[in-house]
Formats: C-alpha cells, structure tokens, sequence
C-alpha cells in the first residue's frame, strides 16, 4: 500500500447511490481513502433502475462482483417495446460484441445491496443520515460542511469531492 494514500485526506463521496458505491468501490481497491455520506438513514426499499446494460456489467468485473450480480439478475436477450398494444421497437441484444449479450434484469435495490455489501469488505462503510450541507472551492482545496442526523455540523476539507445537491459557499 502507497504510504502517501495513508497520510491524504480522503475522498468525499456524496451519495451511496449506483454511481458514488461504484467510485467508493474502485478508490478503496486503490487504497485511497474515501468517505461515503449519505443523507438518508436506510438504503431506499425501491427500484428505479430494473435494467443493467452490457457496458455496465463490464465494470464490476474488475471488482470480481459481476458473478453475484448475474446470479441474481435475469437475462433478456431480446426486448419488444409495446404502445397501446403495438410494438414500436425490437431490441436485439445478441449480435452485441461482449461477454454480456443481454440486458440484466435486477432490482436498484439489490445492486446497491451487492455493492454495499462489497465496499464492507473493502473497510468502507457508508455514513448515513450525513448531508452535504454546503460546499466550497479554492484554488488548492475543497472545504464541506456535513450535517450529523442530530444536527452537529462538522467541516471537512476532503482531497476530492463529488458534490450533489448542496449549496456552493
Ligand atoms: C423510473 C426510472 C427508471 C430507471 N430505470 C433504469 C434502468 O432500467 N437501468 C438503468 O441503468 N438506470 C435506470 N434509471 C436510472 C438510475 O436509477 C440512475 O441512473 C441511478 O439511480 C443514478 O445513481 P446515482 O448514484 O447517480 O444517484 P441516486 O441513485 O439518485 O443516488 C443519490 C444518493 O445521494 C443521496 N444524496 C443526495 N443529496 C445528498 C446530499 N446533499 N448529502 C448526502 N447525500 C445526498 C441520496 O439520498 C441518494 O441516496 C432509472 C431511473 C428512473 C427514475
């Protein structure tokens, strides 16, 4: 391990969704150290997204985690898009160029558990009911304040941010 990544402020990670579990997931793998905040208290109980596409499944790969994916996911080699019961769109996935010629079916809420649960093993736990109050930038530095769900604010100065839905200073 890098001793440099010891010493760094970490990475701020706003938001336990698909996209910040994913950065958490591939920082951690390289020994950088991150924080992974969330505002809400419990992961959400529903679905956005049913559907995960072949790109997508490429990048869990590198993580070993395709597999537990696939086990639980669905596969539909093929889709019809229906209106008013005529079908607007054939989309065939088979001719596609990878290991994936499909689109997965699987809930939000069971990849977010897959990836949550992976980033455990990787010692990162995601830090809920932390919001990402307001945020600002100089020229060398990012300085955040994040609200505690008893209401304490702390002010970090993390050594990258990825900010979403808080107030710039
Ligand atoms: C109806 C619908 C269907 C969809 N279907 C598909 C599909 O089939 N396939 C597909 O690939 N995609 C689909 N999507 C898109 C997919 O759901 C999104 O791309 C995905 O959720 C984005 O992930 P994210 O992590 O960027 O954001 P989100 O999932 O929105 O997560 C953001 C997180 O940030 C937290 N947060 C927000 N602000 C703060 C703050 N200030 N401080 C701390 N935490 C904060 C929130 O609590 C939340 O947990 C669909 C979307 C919708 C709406």
């Amino acid at each position: 391990m890098d001793a440099a990544a010891h010493d760094a402020s970490p990475v701020l990670i706003v938001g336990a969704g698909p996209t910040g579990l994913a950065a958490a997931m591939s920082l951690a793998r390289a020994h950088i150290p991150v924080r992974l905040i969330d505002k809400a208290m419990q992961p959400a109980p529903y679905s956005r997204a049913i559907g995960i596409q072949a790109r997508t499944l490429e990048l869990p790969e590198q993580h070993r985690l395709v597999e537990p994916l696939l086990a639980l996911g669905h596969r539909a080699r093929i889709a019809n898009l229906f209106s008013n019961g005529m079908r607007l769109v054939r989309l065939d996935f088979d001719p596609l160029h990878t290991r994936y010629p499909y689109l997965l079916f699987l809930d939000q809420s069971v990849t977010e558990r897959l990836l949550t649960e992976h980033l455990t093993t990787l010692g990162v736990t995601i830090e809920r009911g932390v919001e990402l109050t307001l945020f600002s930038q100089g020229a060398s530095s990012v300085q955040a304040t994040l609200r505690h769900a008893d209401g304490h604010l702390e002010t970090m100065r993390p050594s990258y941010m990825t900010p979403r839905m808080a107030r710039t200073a």
